[in-house]
């Protein structure tokens, strides 16, 4: 039996995770994270029967505490509960920069991280990575894209990998102009053509910020230098990505949009086991496309390849502003373009080399604190 730690369990890899785990008589919920969604809580609590539930917003008290096998716990117990190694493996799915420290944690203690916060490798993989050696810790892809890789690099001499292909669905605005997107709202974003998604990661595949992101996690997973990681436009979402070798051969992963595999897949620490989901069924397949990234379109991977490039607080400042300017553009507040001269901006903060998670939280605060 493997005591599974989920963080973000009320979103959409929480709630895909949950499935996976009920689906499953290997895994037991040993302990979940909410922010606020204090009614869902309460749902997993009665049907997973975990022994903690965990708040990190202030609406604790609103879930009470009186259920008879669960504690419940507020923000300030995290690090304790992380560290206390309940679970055999944590699986990462907070949104965004409210991951970093998470992942850090289970990492300091030489814990597994089945990892799809991917914001906390972007904003900190130098540093992650050097924790997971130490330590002796693991990290476990959970990213489609990652996964992917991860099962084409099986079995196989990582030295002998040309280059990676990441391939991307292009988001809601990949078939109009980037005049015609950049006078799109929010509302437009959100219309994912292949994947139902939480609502930052959504608007992300839209700019293409989610495939830059991409970008930078898969350098730090698997230690490709950017050069040598490709994206391509593939609108079907069927191969999730691919490896090509040195003697020219490509390997791809392909399966349904349904992130429950590679959730599954990672839980399983890539051991192939029984997954009773839809399978793909090629006589309904006619074709697979491919066309390349409009980078004039899509500045915003060009902004991550330089992050990467230039390192240092270069990736976490990128990543965080594009989180703030993501919520603005949510709530309406900003247009597009507003958000791709922010992005641009970011390469104007002062320059150093982060080396603790206080530098890193610090500098997040220090951001947020001056876009206010
Ligand atoms: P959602 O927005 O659906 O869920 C986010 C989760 O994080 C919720 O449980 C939410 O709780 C919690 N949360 C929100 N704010 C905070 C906070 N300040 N502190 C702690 N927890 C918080 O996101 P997704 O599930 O879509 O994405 C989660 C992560 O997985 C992201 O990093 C994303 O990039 C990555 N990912 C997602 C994929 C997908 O298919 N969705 C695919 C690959 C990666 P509450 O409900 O209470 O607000
Ligand atoms: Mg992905």
């Amino acid at each position: 039996m493997k005591k599974i730690g989920l963080l973000g369990a009320s979103g959409s890899i929480g709630s895909q995770t949950l499935d996976v785990i009920a689906r499953d008589s290997n895994f037991k919920l040993s302990y979940f994270t909410v922010n606020s969604s204090i009614s869902r809580a309460k749902e997993i609590i009665e049907e997973f029967k975990p022994d903690y539930c965990l708040i990190t917003s202030n609406k604790r008290n609103e879930l009470g505490s009186h259920y008879q096998n669960t504690k419940i716990l507020g923000l300030e117990d995290l690090e304790g509960l992380i560290k206390n190694q309940e679970a055999d493996i944590v699986l990462n799915a907070m949104m965004g920069m409210s991951g970093l420290a998470s992942s850090w944690w289970v990492l300091e203690t030489g814990g597994k991280l089945a990892l799809a916060n991917k914001e906390s490798l972007v904003s900190a993989g130098g540093l992650l990575k050097a924790l997971e050696k130490k330590h002796g810790g693991l990290i476990l892809p959970v990213d489609s894209e990652h996964s992917a890789i991860w099962q084409c690099l099986e079995g196989n001499n990582s030295q002998g990998v040309e280059k990676l292909i990441l391939t991307a669905s292009g988001g809601a605005f990949r078939d109009i102009s980037r005049g015609e997107m950049l006078t799109k709202k929010a509302s437009d974003a959100l219309k994912h053509p292949n994947w139902s998604m939480g609502l930052k990661i959504t608007i992300d595949s839209a700019t293409l910020m989610n495939k830059g992101l991409e970008v930078m996690e898969a350098y730090w997973l698997f230690g490709i230098e950017p050069e040598r990681i490709d994206v391509i436009i593939h609108r079907e979402s069927l191969i999730h990505s691919m490896v090509q070798y040195k003697d020219g051969s490509v390997l791809a992963q392909l399966g349904i949009s349904d992130m429950r595999q590679p959730i599954h897949y990672a839980l399983h620490e890539k051991n192939r086991r029984p997954l009773d989901l839809e399978r793909l069924d090629f006589n309904q397949i006619s074709s697979l496309n491919f066309q390349p990234l409009d980078h004039e379109k899509y500045p915003s991977l060009s902004y991550c390849y330089r992050a990467l490039e230039e390192g240092g607080n270069r990736p976490l400042c990128l990543n965080t502003i594009n989180e703030i300017l993501v919520e603005r553009y949510l709530k309406d507040q900003i247009s597009l373009r507003d958000l791709f001269d922010g992005l641009e901006a970011s390469f104007e903060e002062e320059f150093f080399e982060p080396k603790s998670l206080e530098d890193l939280l610090l500098e997040e605060e220090r951001i947020r604190r001056n876009m206010k």
